[in-house]
């Protein structure tokens, strides 16, 4: 009578109702992670996902362990290894939480299907959303195209239940016999060898659910009474950084939202709606990579087809990637992404902006990076909002919004404090010139230690010169 909780991107134990579902049936619990590399049509994992990946598997194996259980780790095909494993150790039920990528939904109705031939209880759980995809609808049945309308029907949808907590006991089953093997953490090889560049990831963040509690609790705590008016400050540390834990569901989002509630009276209020929203802009993401699961790949408006991006990239991209563009708000971001694997989202924004529309690189290219360099990469989240700042996504910021990173800096980071943290050679710069060190006098420059194009690159394009290129090449797109 064992049950098999196969863990995916839910890896925690508290609001879990795929693993409460297994324990209900009061067997022994095998508990199962699948590294599912090289599986047709999956995205493999980036580098900084790996890392938190290794680091979230260690932390669930030891809270398992703390309650009496195991986690036993395997490395190939789902529809391979459950199977198999189901047999081996005669389980009558599986439980897993519900994904929504097409593959990765194909293989797990293929195994739904299996299974009923064979006899073992497949069940499915929403732990990952507020709203399953397919649950908030339009009118007429179809999905939404728009987040505002999006966001109103989720929002007055039927109730968000409440979050379950973790169990007390995990029983562990014993490792079945067979030809099944189990794998250790350091044979799935998650972690960077040489170089070892994941330094920064760990003086950043503590993966697992005991971590994602605790930041959860300190923005509650502290953040997200600023949270409305701070957020779009790059050096004012105002948003909650949960997003690699929800990536990898360490936490879930009905938990985020029933503690945010709690904390409604603590004069949270406002930061609260507007935070509730951002997850919102997560759910829609999900929603709307539901109904276009190509969207790593392909525009949303097909029209976007016939931009003539710049190919091959030019070698300005490589300097976008560095951190070496000339323009320090660009290059503090990407800096940030490469030293921590996270970058504030008022960046995010202006650093695309500047590889797609500046420098006409085609945003996949970029999604790509961010894809290896992010803990939060996510498969909705990250093609959802680079199509966003394309101009070519569903609900999408206009093409011709180009944003200009200087005007960015001065406004959102006014007294340079986030340059200063990211580039300490223009640190002693007077905040008229941090955000356009290129303009600044040149005796100035000498008295900051500044030398352009020495210990601080040059501007590498003119950004009036590269915004009419941009928009000259979106009237072949417009008609
Ligand atoms: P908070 O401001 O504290 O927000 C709380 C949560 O709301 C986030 O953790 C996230 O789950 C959600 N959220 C906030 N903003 C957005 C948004 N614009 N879109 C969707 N969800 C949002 N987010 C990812 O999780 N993974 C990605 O791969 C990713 N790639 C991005 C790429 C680009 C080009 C841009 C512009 C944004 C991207 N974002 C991505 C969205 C956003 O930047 C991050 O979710 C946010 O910066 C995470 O920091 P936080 O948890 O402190 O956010």
């Amino acid at each position: 009578n064992t049950a098999i909780v196969w863990f995916r991107d839910d890896l925690r134990l508290a609001d879990n109702e795929a693993l409460a579902a297994a324990l209900s049936t009061g067997g022994p619990l095998l508990c199962v992670y699948i590294l599912e590399d090289g599986t047709a049509g999956f995205r493999p994992l980036g580098g900084a996902a790996r890392w938190w990946l290794h680091h979230s598997l260690q932390a669930l194996g030891q809270d398992i362990a703390a309650k009496g259980g195991r986690l036993d780790l395997f490395c190939g095909e789902a529809r391979r290894i459950l199977p198999a494993l189901a047999e081996a150790a005669g389980a009558r039920i599986i439980c897993w939480t519900r994904r929504y990528g097409g593959p990765e939904m194909a293989v797990d109705a293929a195994l739904k299907a299996q299974f009923k031939t064979s006899g073992v209880e497949a069940k499915s759980f929403n732990g990952h959303l507020l709203h399953e995809p397919w649950d908030i609808t339009r009118g007429d049945g179809h999905g939404f195209a728009v987040y505002t309308p999006y966001w109103r029907a989720a929002s007055a949808a039927a109730q968000v239940g409440e979050p379950l907590p973790a169990p007390d006991r995990l029983p562990a089953a014993p490792i079945p016999r067979g030809a099944l093997r189990t794998t250790s953490i350091e044979a799935l090889a998650l972690l960077p060898e040489k170089p070892d560049w994941a330094g920064g990831l760990r003086a950043a963040w503590r993966p697992g659910e005991n971590g994602a509690q605790e930041r959860l609790k300190a923005f509650l705590e502290g953040e997200i009474a600023s949270y409305s008016l701070e957020r779009n400050r790059p050096s004012a540390d105002a948003v909650s950084r949960l997003s690699p834990h929800l990536r990898f569901g360490e936490i879930g989002p009905r938990q985020i939202f029933a503690a945010v509630r709690t904390a409604w009276d603590n004069a949270a209020q406002k930061g609260g709606v507007k935070f509730l929203a951002e997850l919102g802009w997560r759910e829609f993401n999900y929603h709307l990579s539901f109904y276009h699961p190509d969207a790593a790949r392909q525009n949303i408006q097909r029209r976007f087809d016939k931009m003539p991006w710049r190919e091959p990239a030019p070698r300005e991209l490589s300097a976008w990637q560095r951190g070496e563009t000339g323009y320090p708000l660009i290059d503090a971001g990407m800096r940030e992404l490469w030293a921590t694997g996270y970058m504030h989202n008022r960046v995010r924004m202006v650093v695309a902006s500047f590889l797609i529309k500046h420098l006409l690189i085609d945003w996949r290219i970029g999604e790509n990076w961010f894809w290896d360099t992010l803990c939060d990469a996510d498969p909705a989240n990250n093609p959802m909002n680079w199509q966003w700042v394309a101009g070519s996504g569903a609900d999408a910021a206009p093409y011709f919004r180009i944003f200009n990173p200087v005007l960015q800096g001065e406004k959102f980071d006014a007294a340079g404090d986030y340059v200063r943290r990211w580039i300490p050679e223009l640190a002693k710069l007077p905040n008229k010139w941090i955000h356009k060190p290129f303009a600044a006098p040149p005796a100035l420059l000498r008295g900051a230690g500044v030398e352009l194009g020495k210990n601080y690159p040059r501007p590498i394009v003119d950004l009036a010169e590269g915004r009419a290129r941009a928009l000259a090449a979106f009237e072949k797109v417009k008609g």
